[in-house]
């Protein structure tokens, strides 16, 4: 039995959040997360660089080593694949990445998508730069796992934030999301 379920057994549900594992989006580059949290030094040269904005900061709610690391937040840009935070980052945490091949997650689609609930939007089907969103037959967007690399545009863009927003509503119609076996 790990230490976080003991902890949590023990009602020290507080030392649980914190060592449990949670998959983060991390910049391009930075895919393999053990490799990525031996080498970063959160010097925070990777998000003063970006161009989007697209780079955030990891929160201690997101685990003790991982606080102060860089994330990417869709919501408030998305990656173009620049590659400018790899070549800033001095200590190789941020690895080079063949632009074609790298995945920073996989869009998803949630319970809030304005097309799923009742029609009328096609907004990330317009905006994914990759093709890798298709509409089915109720013109409904559909993301091939196999074309989208998680650039986050398609989350960026979503209006169903904005719809929702008077009920507190903070999930977006797509989310771009770590894929499952991710290290
Ligand atoms: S590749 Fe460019 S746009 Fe993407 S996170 Fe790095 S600096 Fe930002
Ligand atoms: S530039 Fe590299 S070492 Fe610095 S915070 Fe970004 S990933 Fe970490
Ligand atoms: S994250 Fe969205 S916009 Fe980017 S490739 Fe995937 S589906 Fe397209």
């Amino acid at each position: 039995m790990g230490i976080a379920a003991i902890s949590s057994m023990l009602g020290l549900g507080w030392i649980a959040t914190y060592l449990a594992k949670k998959w983060l989006l991390r910049p391009p580059g930075g895919q393999n997360e053990a490799e990525f949290l031996a080498k970063c030094i959160k010097c925070d040269r990777c998000r003063s660089v970006c161009p989007t904005s697209v780079i955030g900061v990891a929160h201690v709610e997101d685990g003790l080593a991982e606080a102060r690391t860089p994330i990417m937040k869709f919501h408030d840009g998305y990656c173009t694949m620049c590659g400018k935070c790899t070549e800033v980052c001095p200590t190789g945490a941020l690895q080079l990445f063949d632009e074609r091949t790298v995945k920073i997650g996989l869009a998803t689609i949630t319970d809030t998508c304005i097309a799923w609930n009742a029609d009328g939007c096609t907004v990330c089907f317009d905006a994914c730069p990759y093709g890798a969103i298709y509409l089915d037959a109720h013109n409904r967007p559909v993301v091939d796992a196999q074309k989208c690399n998680g650039c986050g545009k398609c989350e960026k863009v979503c209006p169903a934030l904005v719809l929702r927003s008077y009920v507190g509503g903070k999930t977006r119609g797509i989310e771009v999301r770590p894929r499952d076996g991710e290290v």
